[in-house]
């Protein structure tokens, strides 16, 4: 991904962003409609890319977490770097998580390390 091959969206900024967790083996969202992950193009699935032309609108769902769930396995969208290693999708603890934009997959970091993780 290059900087200059991202295109130009709408201006989010109004909206506050929120801190996305796992709880409970889930990636969870605590925002809504008003919060700025909950802002994309009506279109909704249409178009493979953002911004696509089409408006900006509020939806009830978080559009991050129908990505990172998508696999059906939050192991495949789990971002080994963040030193969590080999844990099965019944397994990720509770803790905030930051996420990251691929070409087209998303993937999830632990902000802090979760307590009882082996660190190897
Ligand atoms: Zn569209
Ligand atoms: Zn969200």
């Amino acid at each position: 991904m290059t900087e200059d091959e991202t295109p130009e969206g709408p201006d989010l900024t109004g909206f506050p962003e929120v801190q996305h967790r796992i709880e409970c083996g889930k990636f969870v969202c605590p925002g809504d409609e008003n919060s700025r992950c909950h802002q994309y193009p009506g279109c909704d699935g249409e178009h493979e890319r953002w911004p696509c032309g089409c408006e900006y609108v509020s939806h009830a769902e978080c559009w991050i977490k129908p990505w990172i769930e998508g696999p059906g396995n939050l192991a495949d969208s789990h971002d080994e770097s963040d030193g969590v290693y080999a844990l099965r999708n019944e397994e990720f603890p509770d803790g905030d998580v930051s996420w990251v934009y691929g070409e087209d997959y998303m993937l999830f970091q632990y902000i802090d390390q979760p307590e009882g993780v082996p660190s190897e």
